[in-house]
């Protein structure tokens, strides 16, 4: 496997995994011992990726920011980026919700299906509108407070805090930037080469990638429900899989004509943190990789990388937004209910706002559908007509929403003449 680049010794491991699963999946004991065995592996792997993301934003964003020559660079890369990021997130909605009112996949659900689903899995969705009422309950302006760390090491002692890991490490560049240059240079060289050790540590880490992803698809696939949900469930997904697809034609259109690359130098070069994005369905933990592929392939300047990527990871999610369009409105079909344009617009509006607050783990995008159903009036209840096969799907967005941050890190590398 040595002279094979790194996407294809993904793929093969993914290949293996799904074929070692199904083998499993039909040996007496074969589950069994996939849970025991072999998924330990695949938590590992996905461990040292995210045990890397924290050091990674905070070396990262601190180099870049002070590399920067001074504040008004900062805040055009800021102001631009935003934007975009906004832009592509409506984008994404609206795609969601024009498919899904052309498909009408609730359409074709049938009564009885619907209310075995409810039944099946009322527990968890009550447990998702627990998680979902609690933030509701936090007031409007509790994502602004929860940015600002009361603590660094409290803010850095979990994953989830990444965008207080974010609001710290501008802070201190932007102090570092403030400062005579004499004064920054000891710190300025402590971290340049703190982030080359930690670059080294993910090469090393994507080393075990291949070996790493077998074990998380082949523990996937055994703990997969039976093919007949899928059936039932076909045209939902279907409508959300073609969503998707429509969001990465938009992101070669948007890189072919903006940035003047081919399809093929974009999508070779995002290969592996796609495919490690559909292995682990978190953005977080791909994060390290997003930013190997779109510095060394996408010849994205460092700077910008750096600046972009992390804060793409935590608000921008176009394929978490597709999905939220469409469930929203395929539960809302299924139930029987006609969504008028502006509870429609409504729920672009909505949905925006919940993707940027959506974590960037595993299922975290289905705790935010709640809020968007609630504000829609959709009936809650109906969240338990996609669970089943949620997690396939989740692995999907993910891969548009890490796919949709490379693209604007190229935007706005191009922007500001940072594009290699
Ligand atoms: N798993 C997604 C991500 O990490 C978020 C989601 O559940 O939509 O990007």
């Amino acid at each position: 496997m040595k002279k094979l680049a790194l996407h294809w010794k993904i793929l093969i491991g993914m290949l293996i995994g799904i074929i070692f699963g199904l083998i499993m999946s039909f040996i007496n004991g074969g589950s069994q011992f996939t849970g025991d065995y072999v998924k330990p592996f695949g938590t590992i792997f996905i461990n040292l990726l995210k045990l890397i993301a924290i050091p990674l934003i905070l070396a990262s964003l601190i180099k870049g920011v002070s590399d920067l020559k001074d504040i008004s660079k900062l805040s055009l890369m800021g102001g631009r980026t935003i934007a975009i990021y906004l832009l592509t997130t409506l984008t994404a909605v609206t795609i969601g919700l024009v498919l899904v009112n052309v498909i009408q996949p609730g359409k074709s659900i049938s009564v009885e299906t619907r209310k075995e689903l409810v039944e099946a899995y009322a527990t968890d969705t009550q447990a998702k509108q627990a998680v979902a009422a609690k933030r509701k309950a936090e007031g409007p302006l509790k994502p602004l407070v929860e940015l600002i760390p009361s603590n660094i090491f409290a803010a850095a002692s979990s994953n989830k805090n990444m965008l207080q890991i974010i609001f710290f490490a501008l802070f201190f560049g932007i102090g570092m930037i403030l400062l005579p240059k004499k004064k920054s240079k000891p710190l300025k060289k402590f971290f340049d080469s703190f982030n080359d050790v930690i670059l080294k540590m993910i090469d090393m880490i994507m080393k075990i990638a291949p070996y790493g992803v077998f074990a998380l698809l082949a523990s996937l696939i055994v703990e997969a429900p039976s093919l007949e949900l899928f059936q039932a469930l076909g045209m939902y997904a279907i409508t959300l899989i073609l969503g998707l697809a429509f969001m990465i034609v938009v992101y070669i259109i948007i890189v072919n004509v903006f940035t003047k690359r081919s399809t093929s130098f974009f999508m070779k070069g995002i290969a592996p943190a796609q495919l490690l994005a559909f292995s682990t369905s978190s953005s977080a933990a791909t994060l390290p990789v997003t930013m190997e592929c779109v510095e060394d392939n996408l010849k994205v300047d460092e700077e910008v990388a750096s600046f972009v990527l992390p804060i793409g990871a935590t608000i921008n999610m176009d394929g978490t937004s597709v999905y939220q369009g469409v469930a929203a409105v395929f539960i809302a079909q299924a139930f029987g209910l006609d969504l008028s344009l502006s509870a429609q617009l409504g729920i672009v509006f909505t949905a925006t706002l919940a993707s940027i607050g959506t974590a960037a783990v595993p299922s975290a995008g289905i705790v935010m559908l709640v809020i968007v159903l609630a504000q829609a009036g959709i009936p809650e209840a109906g969240l338990a007509l996609i669970f089943a096969i949620d997690r396939p799907l989740d692995m999907c967005r993910t891969v548009v929403n890490v796919t949709g941050d490379a693209t604007v890190s190229m935007l706005v590398g191009k922007s500001i003449g940072k594009l290699k």
